[in-house]
């Protein structure tokens, strides 16, 4: 066949390039292999076996577990101009009929059904006469009890299959990465000799923020008020703090939806649509809501509470910035979220190695939440994946807010409670440093106490929030009292307790500061953004379907009016553009004869408003840059580390092109966190007064917030400066040293390159860089684990088998394919 699936992606989709895995899973399926692909949430799954459906000749059948998801995939793809329909439960007799005959009659490319729909005799037999090319199972998790969401119906489908005339191409799509997960969708489907394929789990456009020591309300609404224009979803973990949730923001004129199990079907299905429709902002939410959630252009994810698994979490945020865009998710902590989900666990789950699974899972949360590392980081490695560098896109790294000494105020909460002797919740607590005479404090006789009333000053509820972040920050301890009807949790001091009161450490707090959106005002894209609503409802699709927010962008910064510009924009393909073309095109002529736009100068710029505020330019100053340099050298030494390892070289050179006068503003430095500002801090900035003093700079600080760093003009990524100076001739080793990176990120950063099929222009030895004795064991290690995760590999290799070993052998593999 001469099409070429790249034509197929860029004619029907509009988009210029696959992204990372599509490609390979895709020829894959086009070569006939049966294929398991483990994307994350908003990887790009359906296009992996959409692509191919269009390829191949015959019909593909695409089994889906929820009934909204089908509507909306067919939707979409008919907007497309792609030949789909869906069969489910939602159909009536004649339309099931009527669809039933268009198959006969070869019709469709694509059908979705659902799996309880599989046992039909009528179905079973039109199918049986058909040219089956691939049998796509979405969510393929379902099959396994092991996975959150087992759905029996999807152990029918084996069966389903061998009922087919001809064997068709099996294909299974999930986001869920655990190994039981795994061999039960391989063992149960029935996969024959499957390519493998588990593309990183990295979602870049997210950012993750972790908030514990505000008010969640006030967090909350100041939110909101930061994110107007934006879509979000705010999950809490039960029915009763949804609706609480709900009212209080639709008091505030806020435009918010909900959705939980406790509505009916009819008011969840009317929500949903609503907040898909873009008719209304903000959908608070149980985890109920999400599987169906196509809905591409999700800003922001707020969990009011924690959830109950890293893999729950990293589900419900993957359904921000499904295109692409930066987006962005706070989870705001308090100690009783842990409390809300022990409970909900014993109460939930009756059997006991479930339940066992489940404290641990929630265990691995809790940890994450408590961690100081980067956090895509640690929930990379759990999932698996090792990643090197942190991500400088998370609230650990980042790290923003400023720093303030809480130590004596924990003294006095420290004090309090050791005096009262016996174990008691926060209220009592609070009570008492607070000077209450309620009756139980006079009982106990703890208006006796030295401590009793010394942080009056503190409203009851800050106070309570202050010992809570006490708690999170791991001063002092919270114990269960399980066994007690109507237990409720105590504080307890513990050994960071005792070491605060010796003043052996200090309590820093970071005031959480509440980011603001990057949303930018455009009247352009203002006026397509309302055009493509007025087409969404008149053609009754939701309007994302007609094109997504990043395309309607694009749009207006290249004022794109002739069809050789539209099509130029990601997102618009050559059946988009004959449906929706010339209306969209109209606006924008309309717009530049009303606002004398020159467009001749405009295009040659391409990116115009919406860029300009999403970057942040910095020049190094090469002079102060080598004095830092020579006080990172002098540290290193004293420390016996690299000098990378004391600060990266772009700190520097970021560092010498701003002039932070204060150790606060080094918060605003990237690669740099609380412990190396207290480290180091003091030296750097004393070395940039000096040196501004000398020099007679005049300093105007300004915050660089969210925006992207340019530094001395580029806004390459490392893995693309890697590349480049590698197809530049320039030597491995002296590029790890100019980015200062290992060994085996470059490594990896080359595989992924050559994975894409992007040609490398330069020769590296992969077999001088390991043993050939180690080579077997390394790759029955990738074998058996799969390749991505290369931390659980490195686990299961002996000491002495380093990541750029491991990473060596599977490069070779792909160079020499
Ligand atoms: P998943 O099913 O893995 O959660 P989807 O298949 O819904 O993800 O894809 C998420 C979004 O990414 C969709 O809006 C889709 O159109 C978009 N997308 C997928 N592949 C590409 C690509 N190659 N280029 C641009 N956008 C893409």
């Amino acid at each position: 066949m001469s099409i070429k699936t790249l034509d197929i992606l860029s004619k029907y989709y509009g988009y210029t390039s696959f992204r990372r895995g599509q490609e390979s899973i895709i020829n894959s399926i086009i070569n006939k292999k049966d294929v398991l692909a483990i994307m994350p949430t908003g990887g790009g799954k359906s296009i992996c076996y959409q692509v191919p459906a269009l390829y191949l000749d015959g019909l593909t059948i695409v089994i889906s577990p929820l009934i909204s998801l089908m509507k909306d995939q067919v939707d979409a793809l008919k907007a497309m101009g792609i030949e789909a329909e869906f069969i489910n439960s939602s159909l009536s007799t004649s339309e099931y009929n009527e669809i039933l005959d268009n198959i006969k009659d070869d019709k469709y490319k694509i059908i979705y059904v659902a799996p309880e729909r599989l046992d039909s005799i009528d179905f079973i037999e039109i199918m049986r006469f058909k040219n089956i090319s691939q049998v796509a199972i979405d969510e393929a998790h379902c099959v396994s009890q092991w996975g959150h969401d087992f759905r029996s119906s999807y152990k029918r489908i084996p069966y389903f299959i061998k009922s087919l005339g001809n064997i068709p191409i099996i294909t299974a799509f999930t986001a869920t990465a655990s190994d039981e997960v795994r061999e039960d969708i391989l063992n149960i489907l029935d996969l024959n000799e499957p390519d493998i394929y588990i593309t990183g789990f990295d979602r870049e456009n997210l950012s993750i923020n972790i908030v514990k020591s505000s008010s969640k309300n006030r967090y909350l609404l100041d939110y909101i008020e930061n994110h107007k224009n934006e879509s979000g979803i705010i999950y809490a973990a039960t029915r009763k703090e949804v609706e609480s949730i709900y009212e209080g923001l639709l008091k505030r004129n806020v435009s918010v939806s909900k959705y939980h199990a406790g509505l009916s079907t009819e008011v969840r299905k009317k929500n949903q649509e609503d907040f898909i429709n873009d008719d209304i902002k903000i959908m608070v939410a149980t985890n109920a809501f999400g599987m169906g959630i196509d809905k591409p252009n999700i800003r922001w994810v707020v969990h009011y509470n924690m959830p109950q698994s890293i893999e729950n979490y990293y589900q419900e945020i993957g359904r921000a910035g499904r295109d692409g865009e930066d987006s962005e998710c706070t989870l705001l902590f308090a100690p009783g979220d842990i409390h809300t989900h022990k409970y909900l666990i014993e109460v939930g789950i009756e059997n006991p190695n479930r339940k066992l699974v489940q404290y641990k899972k929630l265990q691995q949360m809790v940890d994450l939440v408590y961690s100081n590392m980067c956090y895509r980081k640690s929930i990379l490695s759990y999932f698996g994946e090792d990643v090197e560098n942190d991500c400088n896109n998370c609230s650990n790294c980042l790290n923003e807010g400023e720093i303030t000494d809480k130590t004596l105020d924990a003294q006095k909460v420290i004090s309090c409670i050791a005096r009262m002797k016996r174990g008691y919740g926060v209220n009592m607590i609070v009570d008492v440093l607070r000077g209450s005479k309620n009756k139980k404090v006079l009982d106990l006789n703890f208006n006796t106490l030295s401590t009793y009333g010394i942080m009056k000053n503190y409203s009851s509820d800050d106070l309570k929030t202050f010992i809570n972040t006490l708690v999170s920050h791991g001063f002092l301890d919270i114990v269960e009292n399980p066994g007690h009807r109507g237990s409720f949790p105590t504080i307890a001091l513990n050994e960071q307790s005792m070491k605060v009161i010796k003043k052996e450490i200090k309590v820093e707090f970071k005031e959480d500061k509440v980011t603001k959106s990057a949303y930018v005002e455009n009247e352009l894209y203002e006026r397509l953004i309302t055009l493509r609503s007025e087409i969404a409802k008149n053609e009754k699709i939701a309007p994302y379907m007609v094109f997504g927010d990043a395309t309607l962008k694009n749009m207006a910064s290249i004022y794109a009016t002739s069809k050789d510009e539209m099509l130029s924009v990601s997102g618009v393909g050559e059946i988009k553009y004959e449906r929706y073309g010339t209306l969209f095109e109209n606006i924008i002529n309309e717009y530049i004869i009303a606002k004398n736009i020159d467009k001749s100068t405009i295009s040659n710029k391409k990116e115009s408003a919406f860029k300009d505020s999403e970057y942040f330019e910095v020049n190094t100053d090469i002079n102060l840059y080598n004095k830092l340099k020579e006080l990172r050298l002098n540290i290193s030494k004293v420390e016996g580390t690299l000098p990378y390892m004391v600060l990266p070289n772009n700190s520097l050179k970021e560092i010498s092109g701003r002039y932070p006068l204060e150790e606060e503003q080094l918060n605003d430095i990237g690669g740099i966190g609380p412990v190396k500002i207290n480290k180091y801090g003091k030296d750097i900035i004393e070395i940039v007064k000096k040196y501004v003093n000398e020099n007679s700079i005049e300093v105007k600080w300004e915050e660089k917030k969210r925006l992207k760093l340019v530094l001395d003009g580029d806004s390459r990524k490392n893995d693309e400066i890697t590349l480049d100076l590698l197809n530049q001739g320039i030597d491995i080793k002296d590029v790890c040293d100019e980015i200062e990176i290992s060994l085996s990120t470059v490594l990896g950063y080359i595989c992924d390159y050559v994975k894409e099929n992007k040609e490398i222009k330069f020769k590296i030895d992969t077999k001088s860089l390991y043993s050939e004795s180690d080579k077997d064991l390394i790759l029955d290690a990738c074998n058996k684990l799969g390749e991505e995760k290369i931390g659980a590999i490195k686990k299961e290799l002996p000491e002495h088998i380093k990541y750029e070993n491991i990473r060596a052998v599977i490069l070779e593999k792909y160079i020499n394919e």
